[in-house]
């Protein structure tokens, strides 16, 4: 029997940029998409392109380059904003406009100031315009949940008559419940005339920590779209995450026959790769992307995990893109294993560019003894502000020693994570090192592996 494809709808770039802290550049967003690309999410919401210039023009530039997945921009159900994000999104090889407005009374009453007729007809001519400009519309009525079920049921059969092709209903203030919000998917199913010709979405907040049980909650009820970010980020509490949404569904099909497009190895690159960006780094007891999410501490774990993974694991690290934790990077370590914790990571570098890292890697390893990934991604994250070349060329003995303590704004919370006592750190006094002994020794090495 054939099991219903789920799609996945990444909208890190534009849900999860709303997070405090998130925002991130054009080549930042660029660089994300590439690897939502490579996760094989079946849409990537881009951006918000009326938002501002940094917005529209990140928006036009994924469209540009990723060419696999569909493409959204959003809009308020405005000509305004649905020029703008048409304007965005037309170079793009799937275009999707996503159109929304809000239809709770609430928001109707005290953020909108319209009548339900005023916002049925704005939501028909917004749909209709949009449509008159692309194929491919999505439409959401935000707070959603908190709409009459009556007047949500009108809405929807509306926008589908006008065009909308996906309906998203997003659980904007994380309020639902996820017996009550597979009820609302259900609901509309039965009731809605036109809904079997479209995709119904979900895009659940996490405000009461339900927004991954509320999306699975909305598939099992009829839902094939599912909205999501990557670590979870997104507006206050954030949204469902992306990688536990995956994982659910591939290490319980019993209970969640679907099928998705997600290269599951590639949700520890993703996940590292946005930490590394933002400088927001994840929880360690995050599933599936969390430092903890495989690490066995107690004897009695420890010792079943030695004699069968089964005993505590539901699925191993490699099936997520979780590095072999037995394949220390240290000071030993040659190019190779270097390189593929980079890919591990998320990052394909060029022979030249590997060269920088791998110089600094050893100087690095040479003083911590165990580089940890995110000492790597402070070494990447340098090497991509162009710091450490200028300096490396200026001055290539101080360059080497100079290497800062990674993310050490909390030098306990640094040294608390090293596998080996540091020097300066902690108490353990400072200690010399010979960085440029080791360096010459070791330079053929360097060069020819
Ligand atoms: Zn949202």
């Amino acid at each position: 029997m054939d099991r219903p494809h789920i799609r996945i709808f990444d909208t890190t770039l534009r849900d999860g940029e709303q997070s405090p802290g998130c925002s991130m550049n054009v080549q930042e967003k660029l660089r994300l998409a590439q690897q939502l690309d490579r996760l094989g999410a079946d849409a990537i919401e881009a951006g918000f392109p009326i938002a501002s210039e940094g917005d529209f023009e990140a928006v036009q530039k994924i469209a540009a380059v990723v060419r696999r997945p569909i493409i959204a921009g959003l809009a308020r159900a405005c000509t305004l904003d649905i020029d703008r994000a048409w304007q965005a999104l037309k170079v793009a090889a799937h275009p999707r406009i996503h159109v929304f407005l809000a239809t709770s009374d609430i928001h109707l009453k005290y953020k909108l100031r319209i009548t339900r007729e005023q916002c049925l007809a704005q939501a028909r001519e917004a749909v209709r315009y949009a449509k008159s400009l692309c194929d491919d519309i999505q439409f959401s009525p935000e707070d959603a949940t908190r709409t009459d079920i009556p007047f949500l049921c009108q809405v929807v059969e509306t926008v589908i008559a006008a065009g909308a092709t996906t309906v998203n209903i997003p659980d904007t203030v994380g309020y639902s419940m996820p017996e009550e919000y597979g009820q609302l998917i259900r609901t509309l199913w039965e009731k809605v005339a036109g809904i079997e010709n479209v995709t119904i979405s979900t895009h659940c907040h996490n405000d009461l920590g339900l927004a991954v049980a509320n999306s699975l909650a909305g598939v099992q009820n009829g839902a094939r779209q599912v909205e999501c970010t990557i670590n979870g980020i997104g507006e206050r509490a954030g949204n469902a995450s992306l990688e536990e949404i995956a994982m659910a569904m591939r290490v319980r099909p019993d209970r969640y026959p679907y099928e998705h497009e997600i290269v599951s190895e590639q949700l520890y690159p993703s996940s590292q790769m946005l930490a590394e960006i933002t400088s927001v780094p994840v929880q360690p007891n995050k599933a599936i992307t969390g430092r903890n999410a495989f690490a066995h501490e107690a004897g009695i774990h420890q010792d079943g995990i030695l004699k069968n993974p089964l005993t505590y694991e539901i699925m191993t690290p490699q099936s997520v893109g979780v590095p072999d934790s037995r394949l220390v990077l240290g000071k030993h370590s040659g190019r190779h294993a270097l390189a593929l914790r980079c890919q591990q990571l998320g990052h394909n570098f060029e022979r030249r560019e590997l060269d920088e890292i791998y110089r600094r890697f050893v100087v690095l390893a040479d003083r911590i003894k165990r580089v940890q990934d995110s000492h790597l991604l402070e070494l990447i994250h340098d090497l991509a502000n162009g710091d450490f070349a200028a300096q490396a060329k200026k001055h290539p003995q101080s360059a080497a020693s100079a290497v800062p303590l990674p993310f050490a704004a909390s030098a306990a919370a640094v040294a608390d994570s090293f596998p080996f006592h540091m020097p300066g750190i902690a108490g353990h006094g400072p200690r010399t090192n010979s960085f440029g002994e080791h360096h010459s020794e070791q330079e053929d090495y360097l060069w020819g592996v």
